[in-house]
């Protein structure tokens, strides 16, 4: 068994946890703050357990001086501390000795925020890396470590992997409840379970579906991703979105699971993807030459919702069409509006789905959203996670 937050004892205790406050910013302004609030339950609990909390994330992406002006952490304090309606104590460094003489300072249930662990990126990438001497440096200021940070499990970082293996170890409230969903509904689904898989990239998805053919009932197949395959079908797909070196693949798994791997029957078709662009029907045999398909059309919407419809788990990765655009949502949305209408469980791999199951308002109604695509989609390839491994 994995330890747990409440396995440990936390009181005058230095306990660094690990969180995912990777938030979308825009001019340093914090479009959504999901993230945080997922994260709120373990720093509370660490707080009402009297831990001196220090909290560590990454934010964006750091590889130069000047991209630390739009990627502060600062913000994300500032937030924190107005959620937990409590100060939020903030260091703008990510070593040395100002920052432990802050840490030093921390009383119980103090918190304190250290800046993004991707500051440690711009000299030879020691965060993304795992260097060794940093992950025992950032232990060395606490007592304990807590994982919480789902998003980037699937990657061995001195911020989590690092840490954790010079210190007593335990993963937070965020983690445990991903875990059990995902886990839980992989392993030991009620059936059928049916998953959606769409998106663009197929060679993203290759691992998740030589897993899931011999896990899932059926595979529903949309989104840019599902051109390659109607194409190893034989089918002209025009200007969609193609990955040859993924044919062979496709035909194999199509001659070897031919009942389970679920093809669009037809496609809305444009000649460009861009705002106002108008999209036509087309079936899978009379794909124009010059167009590319975006989105499911109205006969593959009535399939899938069969298939759903006889559905006891249903998992979701990778939006049916170009989402983003209106014209191109009809498939994405009618299938989570009938998804959320059936009385089954629901889960959605984090990602682009996740973001068009809230934009559209079904975040309550879905049994879970993951907080971490990437993790998400290593789960369902079968693979082990590494900040939870290095835990364990
Ligand atoms: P992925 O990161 O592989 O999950 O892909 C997500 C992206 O796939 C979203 O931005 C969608 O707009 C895009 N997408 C979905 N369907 C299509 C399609 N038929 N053609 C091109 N892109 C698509």
């Amino acid at each position: 068994m994995i330890k747990s937050i409440r396995d440990i004892d936390l009181k005058g205790r230095k306990v660094i946890i690990r969180c995912d406050f990777n938030v979308p910013l825009k001019d340093n302004i914090i479009q959504d703050d999901n993230r945080i609030k997922e994260s709120l339950q373990t720093i509370q609990y660490a707080i009402d357990n009297k831990a001196k909390v220090i909290l560590l994330s990454h934010l964006g992406r750091v590889k130069e001086e000047k991209d630390k002006h739009n990627n502060s952490l600062n913000v994300v304090g500032k937030r924190l501390s107005k959620l937990l309606n409590k100060k939020v104590f903030f260091s703008d460094l990510t070593r040395g000795a100002e920052l432990e003489y802050q840490i030093s300072l921390l009383n119980e249930s103090d918190v304190l925020l250290i800046e993004n662990t991707r500051f440690e990126d711009i000299d030879g990438n020691k965060e993304s890396k795992n260097d060794s001497e940093l992950g025992a440096y950032w232990a060395s200021l606490a007592d304990v470590f807590i994982n919480d940070a789902f998003g980037t499990s699937h990657r061995e970082h001195a911020s989590n992997v690092g840490i954790a293996s010079h210190l007593e170890s335990g993963i937070g409230f965020l983690i445990e409840k991903e875990l059990a969903l995902l886990e839980e509904n992989i392993n030991n689904p009620k059936r059928p379970l049916t998953v959606i898989l769409g998106g663009s990239k197929i060679s993203d998805k290759i691992g998740v579906i030589n897993n899931l053919v011999h896990i899932a009932d059926y595979i529903l197949i949309g989104g840019g991703m599902s051109y390659t395959f109607l194409k190893a079908e034989g089918y002209e797909i025009g200007k969609s979105l193609l990955d040859e070196s993924s044919l062979e693949f496709c035909k194999d798994v199509l001659t070897k699971y031919k009942d389970k791997i679920i093809l669009p029957l037809d496609s809305i078709c444009t000649s460009e993807i861009k705002d106002g662009a108008l999209g036509f029907y087309a079936a899978k045999d009379n794909m124009p030459k010059d167009m590319m398909g975006v989105d499911i059309g109205d006969k593959t919407i009535k399939l899938f919702k069969e298939y759903l419809e006889k559905s006891k788990t249903i998992i979701w990765n990778g939006p049916v069409g170009v989402f983003e655009i209106d014209a191109f949502a009809t498939g994405t949305k009618e299938l989570l509006e009938f998804m959320v209408s059936l009385n089954v469980t629901t889960i959605i791999g984090g990602g682009d789905t996740a973001s068009a199951a809230i934009n559209f308002g079904y975040k309550d109604k879905i049994t879970h959203i993951s907080t971490g695509g990437g993790a998400s989609l290593e789960l369902l390839e079968g693979k082990k996670l590494p900040g939870i491994e290095a835990i364990k």
